[in-house]
């Protein structure tokens, strides 16, 4: 399936990640737990420097367990990986002490200095992986505006969660890697890629070669789509079955978790 975004849009997200990083201490790198591979941004990861970051899965609830297990093992290999279920209250507050862990020498370093100054996170990733969602939970109340929605430009503005740690919400980034075709698709699939540039109907192919047709079956009793929009009861004047209407039940139902907990991709 062949999907065209404009990274033209994502320049000046990355422009302004760039010049919000020197500031910070430490880089929360949040990753779509259903697709934690395609989430990766190469572009994005050149601005990180020496800077630490952590790798965050995020929406575990929504992911197959055991393969979530296995990406958390294949990420810490390379540096920290967190699992968090951000929309579940407190469940982001085990980053504040990663952080600070990861930041200790550092801390230390300026207490030995007489210098306090808070340590600051930056969350960057691709659109709809949740870090506004993340900034609420640590700081426990809507400090943050949050929306099921990719790409939503928002203000940037350095959070206080406590007295000695602060957080900042990037602009999602995208890296238009158009080999792959599969990553695409899959940031399609989780909701990362506006719909408006995505053949839905084509996408509910690609979910069911990911998927299989058996989840599909099972909640709707047919895995075609036209069979779908007809056991719905979606249809337009005249009969006909309203694609348009199935296709996008299918995808929210995916991506709300309705046809079952997937992870997209697996650790090679
Ligand atoms: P952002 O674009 O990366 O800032 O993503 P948002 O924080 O706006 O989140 C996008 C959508 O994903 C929102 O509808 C959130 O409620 C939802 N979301 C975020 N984290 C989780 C999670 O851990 N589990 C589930 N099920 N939904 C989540």
């Amino acid at each position: 399936m062949k999907i065209n975004w404009f990274p033209g849009h994502m320049t000046k997200a990355l422009r302004m990640i760039e010049v919000e990083l020197k500031l910070a201490d430490i880089i929360f790198y949040c990753l779509d737990a259903r697709a934690p591979m395609s989430s990766l941004n190469p572009s994005l990861q050149k601005l990180f420097g020496n800077k630490p970051f952590v790798f965050i899965l995020n929406k575990i609830d929504l992911a197959d367990e055991k393969i979530t297990k296995q990406w958390q093992e294949y990420f810490n290999k390379i540096g920290t990986c967190v699992l968090v279920h951000a929309t579940k209250t407190n469940s982001a507050k085990v980053l504040q002490t990663t952080a600070m862990k990861i930041c200790d020498e550092k801390l230390k370093r300026q207490k030995e200095k007489g210098i306090t100054k808070p340590i600051r996170a930056i969350v960057v990733g691709v659109p709809n992986s949740g870090k506004s969602t993340i900034i609420n939970n640590l700081c426990g109340r809507g400090a943050a505006i949050t929306g099921n929605k990719p790409g939503v430009t928002r203000g940037k503005q350095w959070v206080r969660v406590s007295p000695g740690f602060e957080v900042l919400d990037t602009p999602g980034t995208l890296w238009p890697d158009f080999e792959v075709q599969a990553v695409g698709e899959n940031l399609a699939l989780v909701g990362s890629i506006k719909d408006d540039v995505v053949n839905l109907e084509e996408l509910v192919i690609v979910l069911k070669n990911r998927i299989g047709a058996a989840p599909l079956e099972a909640r709707y009793g047919a895995s075609d789509i036209e069979a779908i929009a007809k056991k719905r009861g979606f249809l337009l004047s005249g009969g006909v079955p309203d694609i348009a209407r199935a296709t996008k039940t299918v995808v929210d139902d995916f991506r709300s978790g309705k046809l079952g907990l997937f992870t997209l991709e697996q650790p090679k």
